[in-house]
């Protein structure tokens, strides 16, 4: 599955990499226990189910991805943003960039292929306050066991792309997309801005998970968060600024491209 939309130069294609499933226990609140349950009671899903996304965006410079997906690594369920490729037929020999988000294993593990380079010609563009902080392996006993994962993939990856990855900061990486930070879901969790003709695209990867509860409630995060109240603040002006700005939006987990669009005290996002 997958959808296209024009901005400014760049065709943008989600690319669906497959399904997540979770307990509800991975939601927490940063009010506790009591808003977070009145908030689950109406929200009324007994379980979380997301998809996983990466995007493909096809432009004057050539393919970029943002975000790659699991590849091989999350089983069969997952992996799927490869095969759209292959059905676009396109071979990963003609990707010539990746702008990488942050460095949880979703959304890189793709790049590999076991200790290989899955993309024998791309540029790897990571942010830098990511890839320092995940290039360190000591930082790893500092964080919860389930967020660990992501200093293994890190190490990977720059074995496998050596000078072929590179750290990239704040602003503009291409012309016509920025860089724009969005910390808190990961210590350089980074958006792209793609500029369109009327309205941006802001591709904000996991500054939310949920893109019908958490509008409404930017406090509510998941336990992937690493700093949840930076995350919310995070949520809250991406919110804010992507209704203010009239900016498409789309990410790492929600179903597809939305605006977002003020409700009372928060914001509610609409599917385009
Ligand atoms: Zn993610």
């Amino acid at each position: 599955m997958s959808d296209t939309l024009q901005f400014g130069d760049y065709a943008v294609t989600r690319l669906v990499d497959g399904t997540f499933e979770a307990p509800l226990d991975l939601v927490v609140h940063a009010g506790g226990a009591q808003p977070r349950a009145l908030a689950l009671q109406a929200w009324g899903k007994d379980t979380i189910r997301i998809d996983v996304n990466c995007f493909l965006l096809q432009g004057p410079d050539g393919l970029t991805l943002v975000d790659a997906g699991t590849g091989s690594a999350w089983g069969p369920g997952l992996g799927h943003a490869r095969t759209a490729l292959a059905e676009r037929a396109i071979a990963p020999d003609r990707i010539d960039r990746v702008l990488v988000t942050h460095l949880h294993g979703d959304h890189i593990l793709g790049l590999l292929e076991g200790a290989q380079a899955f993309l024998p010609r791309a540029e790897i563009l990571v942010p830098e306050t990511d890839l320092a902080f995940y290039a360190d392996g000591s930082r790893a006993q500092s964080l919860p066991e389930g967020q660990r994962g992501a200093f293994a993939a890190t190490a990977s990856l720059r074995a496998a792309y050596g000078e072929r990855l590179r750290p990239i900061p704040d602003g503009p990486v291409m012309p016509g997309i920025e860089a724009i930070p969005l910390h808190g879901h990961s210590p350089g969790h980074t958006g792209y801005l793609v500029q369109g003709a009327r309205h941006g695209l802001l591709l904000w990867a996991d500054t939310l998970h949920l893109d019908d509860l958490q509008p409404g409630e930017p406090e509510i995060g998941l336990a992937f968060d690493v700093d949840p109240a930076l995350a919310v603040e995070t949520r809250r002006a991406a919110l804010r600024r992507a209704a203010q700005e009239g900016w498409t939006v789309s990410g790492g987990h929600v179903g597809g491209f939305f605006s977002v669009e003020p409700q009372g005290q928060a914001w509610r996002m609409v599917a385009l």
